[in-house]
């Protein structure tokens, strides 16, 4: 039975218990996690702590040779840690192999050669001073990352935070800790000295709070749900800790009529179900010109139809588990709640059948499209993480921007359209973090990712990443005679 176990000061050790592992594709127990308390990641800590002094002062060509060698190190095991990730989380193996690997690969590079570059700024006050600035890193980040993409945003984590000259405690989602643990014996093979990462698995509520409210723990970067974002801030804040928050989101994504409408139908398919609508930048709500309104859904919930649904290890499969039973309970009182609400289900709505005996315990929802609801509606404001999509038509440019804009969350829009202006006027006024145009989950790991209002505050990605991890200092030095 596989036993997951925390990684401390280079060491795999218990945690003071035990929580079963359960794998969403067949419902099943397959092993055990540390349960740790607050004394394990107090420990943890402490290893961060200790080894922060000999970490923070190494070279910056040695800290990107350490991480590079991370990189080739997931890379060189891709197939293990992809296996992992696919029976961690119930998502499709050939997703996890072509995308969520390669990718948190690829943030350990991004940011083992962004430091090597890292430029330093300097102020010339008339012939008075010379300013400085020095950018410190802060000392013990604490990472708090969630299940959906358990490796990719952990890495995308932990890489800057390392970069940048921080030693770090990682607590991965409870639900999805393998690859992480994968990623702790990566370390331990490649030599990043013992301390530099540690992680800690187990409850949020214990773990994860136990990390937050540690005062030897200045910066916390957190992705997970709005409702955890908002206690950890309320903890956190009062202490003046560097924080960032990625949370929930309600994409739009939006089809004007004069859309390349085959690329905007195939596009669209892939950001409502890809990972079976569970990547915080899926698209939940999908706005469609009156004009193409009807022919286009048509088309839409054929190819939605047409997913395959099942075991994530079959090659064909396209749509995998949801994380968990409770989740996929979830999304089905969504889909009651549409009905209530006058709503109507074009496809999916329920549990598949014909599941193979391996999986038909596990926890599958089909693909569901719904229709007829208007913006307000519960199921278009609320964030519901899973394979259900509301469709909706619109008149005019400025209708669908009020649309799109009325939910609490802001984190991310795809918008198709070939008129040039039309784009670069949605993009201005839709209130979010990221908007794609004629594409979705494009990504470039230069710009700054995260979102506004209720999806967050502040941003990931390129050097802003860097610098979180960094204490800004100004050294003003007088230049005019004694
Ligand atoms: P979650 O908030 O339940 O958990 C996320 C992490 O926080 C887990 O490791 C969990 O153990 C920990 N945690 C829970 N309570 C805590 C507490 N009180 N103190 C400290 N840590 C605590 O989220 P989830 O269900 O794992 O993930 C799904 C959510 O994540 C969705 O809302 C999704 O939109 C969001 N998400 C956002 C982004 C983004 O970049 N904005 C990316 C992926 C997922």
């Amino acid at each position: 039975m596989l036993q997951v176990r925390n990684f401390i000061e280079g060491r795999f050790v218990d945690g003071a218990e035990r929580l079963p592992l359960i794998s969403p594709a067949t419902g099943a127990s397959y092993g055990e996690l540390a349960d740790s308390s607050k004394a394990d990641v107090e420990a943890a800590v402490s290893a961060a702590e200790r080894a922060f002094a000999a970490w923070s002062q190494t070279a910056a060509e040695q800290r990107s040779r350490v991480l590079l060698a991370i990189a080739d190190g997931i890379e060189s095991e891709l197939e293990r840690f992809a296996e992992a990730e696919a029976i961690d989380t119930g998502k499709p193996l050939n997703l996890a192999r072509t995308v969520d690997i390669p990718r948190a690969v690829k943030n350990f590079r991004f940011f083992a050669t962004a430091i090597l570059h890292q430029q330093g700024e300097a102020h010339f006050t008339d012939r008075a001073a010379l300013n400085y600035t020095l950018r410190q890193p802060l000392g013990v980040a604490g990472l708090i990352s969630p299940w959906n993409l358990p490796l990719y945003l952990l890495s995308w984590k932990v890489a800057p935070a390392l970069a940048a000259g921080c030693t770090a405690v990682a607590k991965p989602s409870e639900l999805t800790p393998v690859t992480a643990q994968l990623l702790g014996e990566v370390c331990q093979r490649v030599g990043l000295p013992d301390g530099v990462l540690n992680i800690v698995h187990g409850r949020g509520a214990l773990a994860g709070a136990a990390l937050v409210a540690d005062p030897r723990v200045p910066a916390l970067s957190f992705t997970g749900g709005t409702q955890t974002g908002r206690e950890i801030a309320e903890v956190a804040a009062p202490m003046f800790k560097h924080l960032a928050l990625e949370l929930g989101g309600k994409n739009p994504t939006i089809i004007f009529a004069d859309a390349d409408l085959d690329q905007a139908l195939e596009t669209a398919v892939r950001a409502s179900f890809a990972n079976q609508g569970q990547i915080c930048l899926c698209g939940s709500r999908l706005f469609v010109e009156r004009p193409i309104y009807d022919r286009f859904v048509a088309r839409f919930v054929e190819r939605t139809r047409e997913l395959v649904v099942g075991d994530p290890l079959d090659s064909a499969t396209e749509v995998g588990a949801l994380i968990s039973a409770a989740h996929r309970d979830k999304v089905q009182r969504y889909v009651m709640l549409a009905k209530d609400s006058g709503g109507r289900v074009l496809c999916g709505g329920m549990t598949p059948r014909g599941l193979s005996e391996r999986v038909k315990n596990g926890f599958y929802f089909l693909p569901t499209v719904v229709a007829d609801l208007d913006e307000f509606s519960p199921v278009n404001q609320e964030e519901v993480f899973g394979p259900l999509v509301s469709v909706m038509p619109f008149a005019d440019e400025e209708q669908v921007v009020a649309a799109a804009n009325c939910t609490p969350y802001g984190l991310s829009a795809s918008v198709w359209t070939q008129n040039l202006a039309r784009a670069h006027r949605v993009a201005g006024a839709l209130a979010c973090g990221t908007v794609w145009i004629n594409c979705w989950l494009l990504r470039d790991l230069r710009v700054p990712f995260g979102g506004t209002k209720q999806s967050g505050v502040g941003r990931e990605g390129g050097l802003e990443a860097l610098r979180f991890f960094c204490e800004t200092k100004n050294v003003c030095l007088s230049t005019e005679q004694a």
